[in-house]
């Protein structure tokens, strides 16, 4: 696969595309975007990701009533992505502060966000959100021109997320009485890549003591992210940004 860099491209979205494939017909939201909105015309440059890794490379090649035909000359796996898989869980908060959280920390790079139930999580509304979540991460890693759709679970409760973790790999948790400070932790760690790590983030209303000593007891070390209290999502992405950012993206991306 050739290492290329797009840069004006817009990326649209079609689970089916597979390596190697030629040509790709869009259809429905994903034709109405390339076609009405962005109005795009036969032999602009556009790129597709599968969501799953690929990004493909090409131009329009025919545009139908309904649907437009794509034909690709480059394939990149892995695009737009850091060696990082960092998958953030996070204690529910209102509605509209949980959608905005979504959409940056997609262009953030992380890979999976889960809303968590906890006993001081004031908002309890996201149950029916799930979808609109989906939407919103497909939207912006289009728009950063990411080839890996995060996965937005349902809301859960705390000690059920803790049981589905994966059996190793670092986890930390965002605790403003911890005495480390993230940094101090990152420069510290000695991390290799490729690497997995867990990140959690408490509601509005913090972490009651017994998550704490749940979540401690099940390997997360608690971090400061310094000595200001933060807004939970402006927490999550401070953490999210500095972990994602202290190991590089992929050579050349
Ligand atoms: N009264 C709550 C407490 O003391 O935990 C404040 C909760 S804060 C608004 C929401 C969440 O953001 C916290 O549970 C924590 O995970 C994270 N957070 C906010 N500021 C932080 C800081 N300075 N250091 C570490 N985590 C922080």
């Amino acid at each position: 696969m050739e290492k290329m860099r797009l840069s004006g491209h817009d990326v649209y979205y079609a689970t089916e595309l597979r390596a190697g494939q030629r040509d790709l017909v869009l259809a429905g939201e994903e034709f109405h975007h390339l076609c009405r909105v962005a109005r795009h015309r036969v032999g602009d440059p556009v790129a597709v990701t599968n969501g799953r890794g690929l990004m493909a490379v090409g131009r329009v090649k025919a545009i139908r009533k309904e649907s437009a035909i794509l034909e690709f000359s480059d394939w990149m796996e892995d695009y737009g992505e850091s060696y990082l898989r960092l998958w953030l869980g996070v204690g529910m908060i209102r509605s509209q502060r949980f959608d905005w959280l979504v959409e940056k920390a997609t262009e953030l790079g992380v890979i999976r966000i889960s809303p968590l139930l906890t006993k001081y999580a004031r908002s309890r509304d996201g149950e029916a959100k799930a979808g609109r979540w989906r939407r919103l991460a497909i939207a912006a890693m289009k728009q950063c021109q990411r080839s890996v759709l995060p996965e937005v679970d349902a809301p859960m409760p705390l000690a059920e997320w803790l049981e589905q973790l994966p059996p190793s790999g670092p986890r930390l948790a965002a605790i403003p009485e911890a005495e480390m400070f993230v940094g101090h932790w990152i420069c510290n760690a000695r991390l290799v890549p490729p690497l997995e790590l867990v990140a959690l983030v408490g509601p509005e209303g913090g972490f009651a003591a017994e998550e704490v000593q749940l979540a401690q007891s099940r390997g997360f070390v608690g971090v400061s992210l310094g000595p200001r209290r933060l807004r939970t999502e402006t927490a999550a992405l401070l953490l999210c940004s500095l972990l994602l950012n202290m190991i590089p993206a992929k050579e050349g991306r």
